[in-house]
């Protein structure tokens, strides 16, 4: 296996979560290892992952596969809750300097936080909300960066079609940012005062979660 001394992101668990991270990671060409115990799992992967076949309860085997050498280790183990505890302890005993884990419920990430885990992820409570913001109204997508600081992809309003984004006045009235605009078949430009907004266009908009959902509601 290729092993790192800085950089290196090892992922154990090669489940939905763990193999999107592992795959995604490979393609943005970050080094990466994965750790997984089911080796019909790891046939799969094999021919574009570096993938260790091992029992990440086991500290030994962590030891052996050189987990020192990895400043960032993802736990996606979510099913056991077991194995996501031992696995996530054995991390920190070892001083892993950024531990990713899954929870699979706010028990589980209060656990995980607890036993000192550094960031704890809940994917499917995150999507379920994500999706809630999409199948409500006319987002077409939605992304909370921060403190309900949000940046959605939607269509553009029947107020600001055919209008300069100076003359529909956006954000006095609702408080909102237009950032960029998609005409058809064209790329994302970022938005200035003289942007005209036509119907076809695509709109990224950033601000506040609940003036972006009123902003999205209008027709
Ligand atoms: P997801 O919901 O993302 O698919 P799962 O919890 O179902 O996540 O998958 C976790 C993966 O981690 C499985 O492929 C499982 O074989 C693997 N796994 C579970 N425990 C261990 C362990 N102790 N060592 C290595 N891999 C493990």
């Amino acid at each position: 296996p290729r092993r790192s001394k800085r950089g290196g992101v090892l992922v154990i668990g090669l489940g939905r979560f763990g193999s999107a991270i592992a795959t995604t990671l490979d393609r943005l060409g970050q080094e990466v290892l994965v750790i997984e115990r089911n080796p019909a799992l790891i046939q799969l992967y094999a021919d574009r992952i570096p993938t260790v076949e091992a029992d990440a309860t086991s500290p030994e085997a962590l030891e052996q596969i050189g987990v020192r050498d990895f400043p960032v280790v993802v736990v996606g183990i979510g099913s056991s809750l077991e194995a996501s505890v031992l696995v996530t302890g054995n991390l920190v005993d070892m001083g892993t300097a950024q531990i990713w884990a899954k929870a699979v419920s706010a028990e589980h990430g209060r656990i995980l936080q607890r036993i000192g885990a550094h960031h704890v992820v809940f994917p499917e409570a995150d999507a379920g909300a994500r999706v809630a913001h999409l199948v409500s109204g006319k987002l077409l997508d939605y992304i909370e960066v921060e403190d309900g600081f949000t940046i959605v992809k939607m269509r553009p309003p029947k107020e600001t079609q055919g209008f300069t984004i100076e003359q529909s006045k956006v954000r006095t009235k609702y408080g909102v940012t237009i950032i960029g605009v998609k005409s058809p078949g064209e790329d994302f430009v970022y938005a200035t005062p003289q942007t005209r907004i036509s119907a076809s266009d695509l709109l990224i908009v950033s601000g506040h979660s609940e003036l972006l959902d009123r902003f999205a509601a209008r027709p």
